[in-house]
């Protein structure tokens, strides 16, 4: 059956809960694009410390992301930096500023609306894809995991980076970071009520993401049947 419209998956999720790798994989299962929103606001954060600024500042990240045109996003999102935990807490800092939010959030429509390449569909995952990106997007999941969970996960990966951190502290950053996020006014990281909640506490990434296929082809069988 031909598709007017793209199909959208919204992934969203707290850090390190495996939602970025969820997401990626079903791109690639479904022939669908992929963006991970979070880099979007890393690149403002990330931005605002290259200057010599402070990402709680407003005015500073609201400057930051109007500078941040389509072109200059998509070559900012390989740069290694921004994978950075330095980039991850200043994106959380910038994240909260409804200017900041406003600034990405056409970059983020025009992929939902047109995926490059002309891809039929595109998995985006972030904080706010099913609430406010595509509040209409048929499939939603949710993915997480104990704080303590994502915090050994994300302790790992920053160890193989070589970063020179502590389990206490990388807990430390992502419980102050949930909270920042859980707690703004604006587009506060929460699941929508339509989304699947997934739990990968107990998951291998294999397992987690056989589920989120699972949960994907029950709405899309359905729909394109
Ligand atoms: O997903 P990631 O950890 O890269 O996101 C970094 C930060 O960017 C999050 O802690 C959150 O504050 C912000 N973010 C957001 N909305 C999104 C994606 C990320 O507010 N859609």
């Amino acid at each position: 059956m031909p598709l007017s419209s793209p199909i959208i998956i919204a992934i969203d999720g707290p850090s390190a809960s495996g939602k970025g790798t969820i997401a990626r994989k079903l791109a690639a299962h479904f022939g669908f694009a992929y963006l991970d929103t979070g880099l979007l606001y890393r690149a403002v954060g990330l931005a605002v410390l290259r200057a010599g600024g402070d990402p709680s500042d407003p005015e500073q990240a609201i400057k930051a992301a109007a500078a941040l045109d389509a072109e200059r996003l998509l070559t900012l999102s390989h740069d290694s930096a921004l994978r950075s935990d330095e980039a991850s807490v200043a994106a959380s800092k910038v994240a909260p500023v409804p200017e900041v939010r406003a600034s990405l959030l056409n970059f983020q429509k025009n992929f939902c609306a047109q995926p490059p390449d002309g891809a039929p569909g595109a998995v985006l995952d972030g904080r706010d894809i099913g609430t406010v990106i595509a509040p209409d997007a048929p499939v939603k999941i949710y993915v997480t995991a104990s704080a303590e969970v994502r915090a050994e996960r994300r302790f790992k990966e920053l160890q193989e980076r070589g970063e020179n951190v502590t389990y206490a502290a990388v807990l430390k950053d992502m419980q102050e970071r949930d909270a920042r996020d859980a707690s703004r006014s604006l587009a506060p990281a929460k699941p929508a009520t339509d989304a699947v909640i997934l739990d990968t506490s107990n998951l291998t990434a294999d397992e987690a993401f056989a589920e989120a296929v699972k949960i994907a082809n029950a709405v899309l069988v359905t729909k394109t049947d």
